[in-house]
Formats: structure tokens, C-alpha cells, sequence
């Protein structure tokens, strides 16, 4: 991809707020109508005669410190007990749900995430992962992730993952930059990232991810190529590249950092070139909208192939399970259902202690929802959409179907970002970049939104 002049005007022009779509409605639709309730009559429903495969996530808030850049549902904490209260909870959340869970069922994917999951002790890890293989009934060859903070990270957690079935382990990095790195108020060494991946290696765990964020207070071009070479270096397997959501109104720790500090709209733009030469200049493909994986990754080959699938973690290999999420702000998605569990802890401790579904909000999707959900995740997958597999799969003419959205995409059809041919919508080269812009055209959501009350990210 070349990222010149021109096309950096063009960013500039079209970036505006929009969803990241890691789910078909985003997560403002959901509602508060959907409660406990309803949630178990569709999990009922859902598990009935239902031999289809499922993928779980676990959700552990807690952290040692606060990095000023987070967006992701947090506690910071150094109180065990508080820890262990929560972990008490979630076990008994994953018993109530997994008791409507047919065991046939086989789980083929799960996901720990955070917070920081390697901030529980070793011996809550094998707990937590025991009391999950006594419920669920996991496939020999199932995908088990799991988000690590190199910094507190000993081989004994990394031994503890690895007993319990982790074959993926992703690191939080960001930027090497001791600048950066103070500014965001999360020091961490090239050193710990080391460690963390011979262990993960030394025990058998052979996927590596490294997660960075272009964007950051401070960062410039140079500063951050070098972090991408020292990273490079390392060879990870995967690496998510995140433009940097600066969203002090929603997340308010982001009101720490210095706004002065943040790279201008220009300098942000150079960052993600920087990052995209760097890394496919040293071999790694470029999936999707923000992964790069060496040429031989599932997800490299998943991309060529066209299997790629968005879920909640991003860029995803498999797909067509039902997702049943545990603990605080977790979202469940199988079937027609999306529901969230509560985000604040004491509202999620006490429905849990009253032995009900902690479910905060959810959304039952309609046809429409599903026609839309398959053509903006194939945009966002295979930066493609074949109008006939639409047209077969749902029954409805494309281009009558989407009239408006024709309409929506003039602009972009304009610039050659989006072609927009009788058998096919093919986002260019150069449209990737905003390809999140593109699948808005097919959101019928969008006008409920007012730019003014700031819900989404920039896009670019
Ligand atoms: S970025 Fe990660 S480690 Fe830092 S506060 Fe957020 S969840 Fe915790």
C-alpha cells in the first residue's frame, strides 16, 4: 500500500466518528429492556437441540495501576480480597450459565481479557480454569487466549495459562519510548517483554501477539519506528496496531494525559504510515483494519483464503460459535442475542449474590440487522462484499436492498476508494484505511447518533 500525499488529504476529509464494528449493532443500541429475564429465555431457546460449538470469554477487571490511555472496564487494585470476592462471583456466574449449556456442546475458542488477567495469583488461574473444564466440554484442538501485562508477569502465571490450555498469548506493549511510556504512566522494559515471550515459548505456547498504540502523547515518526524495529526484531507472530481511540469525554482517565502532548491530526496519519511500511516492509501481511501476522499465521492464511471474522477481540480465524461472556461488562452473543452484563462491580456482585444473570442490557436482532451484519463484517473482513452470496443467503436484491447506501458511498466510489461494480463492492487499496467509514454506509443506526454526542472514536 502507498500512502502518499494525496491520500493523506483524503484521510483528513473523511475521517469522522464511527464504530470500530466489532459487533452489528454496536454496542449504544443496546438496551436496558432487555434484561435477566429475557436473557434466559433465549439462552434457553438457544441451547435447545443446539449441537453447535461455543466460545467463552472471561472478563478480570483488575489492575495494578492505571495506564491514562485504558478504555477497557477496569478496577485498580492491590486488595486480594476484593479479587477473590469478584473471582467467587464469576465461578458462580459460570455455573448458572453453563448449567442451560448443553454439554454436547463442544468450546472452541476462549478468551481471557481484561483489565489484566495475569494480575490474578497463579493459583486463582488454574482455579478459575479448572472450574471451566468441570462445566464445558472443550475441544482437544480449542483456541485459548489470553491478554498479558509483561510487567508483574512471572513463569509460574505463564505455567499456570499454559496448564489450563493457553496456546495464544497477547502482550500489552504499546511503545517502547521511555517518554511515551511516562506519559501514559506505564514504564515497562524491552527486558519484560523478553521474558514474557521465551517464557511463553519455553512452555510451548507458540502464538505471540503484540498489541501497540500509534498515536500516544509524545510519540513522533522516529520515535515510534524505532519501537516498530525493536519489535520487529522480536518477531512476534501477530501484531495489532491501534490507532489510539482519545476519547477523554467517555473514558475519563484519558483526562490525565497531557493534551498538548497528543501528535496533531498530520503527525497521527505519519505515525500509521510509519507503522504499516515498517511492518509490511519487514514481511508481516496486513489484516483487516489494524492486524499485521507473518505470512504463515492462521490469520494470514485465513485472510488469503477469505475465513476472516470480527468479533469483540478483533480478527478472529473461527467462527459460527455462540459466545457466553463472564463478569463485569462482558457481552454474550449467540443466535439473534447480544446482552451485556452490568459494568459497575457492585451491581454485577449483587445480582450475581441474588443468583440471577447479571445482565445489564442487550439487543434482539432483527433480519434486517442480520442482512447488514454479514455485509459490513465481509467489508471489514475481506474488504469485499460478493452481492450473490448476499442475494442467495437472504433473499433480497443487492442493490435494491441497499439503494440509500449507493447513495452514502458516492463520495468514496469518487476518490477510488470503493468500487462499486454489478457482482461486487471491492474496497481499494488505498480505501482500507477507511474502510470503517464504508461499511458506516450500510448501518441503518447512524442517524439515531448526533456527531455532538461524541458515542465513537475518529475513524482514522
Ligand atoms: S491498559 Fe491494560 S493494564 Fe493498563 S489500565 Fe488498561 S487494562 Fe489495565
Amino acid at each position: 500500500m502507498i500512502i502518499d500525499d494525496r491520500l493523506i488529504e483524503l484521510l483528513k476529509t473523511f475521517s469522522k466518528q464511527g464504530p470500530r464494528y466489532t459487533s452489528y449493532p454496536t454496542a449504544p443500541m443496546f438496551s436496558s429492556d432487555y434484561n435477566d429475564k429475557r436473557f434466559e429465555v433465549d439462552l434457553i431457546r438457544n441451547n435447545h437441540n443446539n449441537p453447535g460449538p461455543v466460545s467463552l470469554y472471561l472478563h478480570i477487571p483488575f489492575c495494578d495501576s492505571l495506564c491514562y490511555f485504558c478504555g477497557c472496564t477496569t478496577i485498580i487494585t492491590n486488595n486480594r480480597e476484593k479479587i477473590r470476592t469478584y473471582l467467587d462471583a464469576l465461578k458462580r456466574e459460570i455455573l448458572l450459565t453453563s448449567a442451560y449449556v448443553e454439554r454436547q456442546r463442544q468450546v472452541t475458542q476462549m478468551h481471557w481479557g481484561g483489565g489484566t488477567p495475569s494480575y490474578l495469583d497463579p493459583s486463582e488461574i488454574r482455579d478459575l480454569m479448572d472450574v471451566l473444564r468441570r462445566r464445558f466440554n472443550f475441544a482437544p484442538d480449542a483456541e485459548i487466549s489470553v491478554e498479558i501485562d509483561p510487567r508483574g508477569l512471572t513463569f509460574d502465571h505463564m505455567k499456570a495459562f499454559r496448564e489450563g490450555g493457553v496456546n495464544r498469548v497477547s502482550l500489552g506493549i504499546q511503545d517502547f519510548d521511555t517518554d511515551v511510556q511516562r506519559a501514559v504512566n506505564r514504564v515497562q522494559s524491552e527486558q519484560l517483554t523478553l521474558d514474557a515471550m521465551r517464557w511463553a515459548k519455553e512452555l510451548g505456547i507458540d502464538s505471540v501477539n503484540f498489541d501497540l498504540i500509534y498515536g500516544l502523547p509524545l510519540q513522533t515518526t522516529g520515535s515510534f519506528q524505532h519501537t516498530l524495529h525493536r519489535v520487529v526484531a522480536m518477531r512476534p507472530n501477530r501484531i495489532a496496531a491501534f490507532s489510539f481511540a482519545y476519547v477523554p469525554w467517555m473514558k475519563k482517565q484519558q483526562n490525565l494525559l497531557n493534551a498538548k502532548d497528543m501528535p496533531a491530526a498530520d503527525a497521527k496519519l505519519q505515525l500509521l504510515k510509519a507503522t504499516i511500511d515498517t511492518l509490511t516492509g519487514a514481511g508481516y501481511e496486513y489484516i483487516g483494519m489494524d492486524h499485521f501476522a507473518v505470512p504463515e499465521d492462521e490469520l494470514s492464511v485465513a485472510m488469503r483464503e477469505k475465513r476472516l471474522h470480527r468479533n469483540f477481540q478483533g480478527y478472529s480465524t473461527r467462527a459460527g460459535a455462540d459466545l457466553f461472556a463472564f463478569g463485569m461488562s462482558s457481552i454474550s452473543h449467540f443466535g439473534d442475542v447480544y446482552a451485556q452484563n452490568y459494568k459497575e462491580l457492585p451491581e454485577y456482585l449483587a445480582a450475581v449474590d441474588a443468583r440471577q444473570f447479571p445482565t445489564a442490557v442487550g439487543y434482539k436482532m432483527t433480519r434486517d440487522d442480520q442482512v447488514r451484519k454479514f455485509v459490513i463484517m465481509r467489508l471489514m473482513c475481506d474488504l469485499e462484499v460478493d452481492k450473490e452470496e448476499v442475494e442467495d443467503l437472504f433473499g433480497i436484491n443487492f442493490d435494491q436492498y441497499f439503494d440509500m447506501s449507493r447513495v452514502q458511498m458516492f463520495d468514496y466510489i469518487r476518490h477510488g476508494l470503493v468500487a462499486d461494480s454489478p457482482s461486487k463492492i471491492v474496497v481499494s487499496d488505498s480505501g482500507r484505511l477507511l474502510v470503517r467509514n464504508i461499511a458506516m454506509c450500510y448501518d441503518a443506526y447512524l442517524n439515531r447518533f448526533k456527531s455532538e454526542e461524541n458515542v465513537f472514536s475518529k475513524t482514522v
